[in-house]
């Protein structure tokens, strides 16, 4: 018979301990990997996805009654209802790419001068740590960060509850990149096809002509209004949008003063190139919500699939 003596009692006792924590440890990968391999089966072997680019305009949108809401959830109620939601808003800059990777991002009322009312307004979608993840598996272009930091900002939030009130669709936002030109935005937005096959919806946040310096003030409310440069610009791109001519579009600068003036920044251009990007070969399109507002925004949208 063997008699266990103090030390074997001990190193026994220590094995069993070590066992236990690697099992703990394999059984927590194990939930882990469920966890993505659940949502992998979940976003996997959908249809493709349409992707949107939404004008968003004044955060207002967010709270008032207005026609272009009403294209917001008229566009919504044509969608299948997505796994996730990836957001491209004009609203988040960063050096480098990063996407939201928290359980559950805040609320951002990244502005100044509204009403309480809008700073009242939460949207508590979660977020999306395992869609975080394949999509900085799925870019490979740069090494895209996770952040823990930001959440939804204003570009997000103020469409995506219009489009789901009930916030119940995990979202993640993408950044844009700063530093980089357009042509690196369109390839980048190009990477992020494959999520469109796993249910993903992808948006882009922004406004095709954006100049703020320029806003008719007295205006603000006026529908219809818009200057002569910016409904010049606003046409000329809604063409090239309808020809599949994406490179005049990533090309922007070289397109004269009308353009110039619609797209004094680029942050709120740069999310229709993402999307743009994703359009394949004969693609159905769709454009909605293409008014001028305030005299020097538009707030023309795109549905492409
Ligand atoms: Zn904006």
């Amino acid at each position: 018979m063997d008699v266990i003596k103090g030390h074997d009692f001990f190193m026994m006792k220590r094995k069993y301990f070590l066992q236990t924590i690697a099992l703990a440890a394999i059984a927590g990968s194990v939930t882990k990997l469920k966890g993505l391999n659940m949502f992998t089966k979940e976003l996997g072997n959908t249809e493709k996805m349409p992707v949107l680019f939404i004008g968003h305009g004044s955060p207002m949108n967010a709270i008032e009654e207005n026609e272009f809401v009403t294209g917001w959830r008229n566009v919504g109620n044509t969608l299948p209802k997505p796994n996730a939601i990836l957001c491209i808003s004009a609203h988040w800059e960063t050096r480098g790419t990063l996407v939201t990777a928290m359980e559950k991002p805040t609320t951002i009322h990244d502005f100044g001068g509204f009403p309480k009312e809008l700073f009242d307004v939460h949207y508590p979608a979660p977020g999306s740590p395992e869609l975080a993840k394949e999509t900085k598996d799925t870019i490979k272009k740069t090494e895209v960060g996770l952040d823990e930091k930001w959440g939804l900002d204003h570009g997000a939030w103020s469409i995506i509850r219009r489009l789901y009130p009930n916030a119940d669709i995990p979202v993640v936002q993408l950044s844009l990149d700063y530093y980089q030109s357009p042509q690196y935005h369109y390839e980048l937005g190009k990477e992020l096809a494959s999520l469109r096959n796993k249910g993903v919806l992808i948006i882009g946040s922004g406004n095709l002509v954006h100049n703020l310096r320029m806003v008719a003030w007295d205006k603000l409310n006026t529908i219809g209004y818009g200057f002569d440069w910016a409904i010049e610009a606003d046409n000329k791109m809604k063409k090239f949008i309808i020809d599949g001519n994406h490179k005049e579009l990533v090309n922007y600068k070289a397109q004269g003063s009308a353009f110039n003036l619609a797209i004094p920044t680029p942050e709120h251009f740069l999310p229709l190139l993402y999307i743009l990007a994703l359009q394949e070969k004969n693609e159905k399109l769709s454009i909605f919500n293409d008014k001028t507002v305030a005299g020097s925004l538009t707030m023309t949208s795109v549905k492409i699939g």
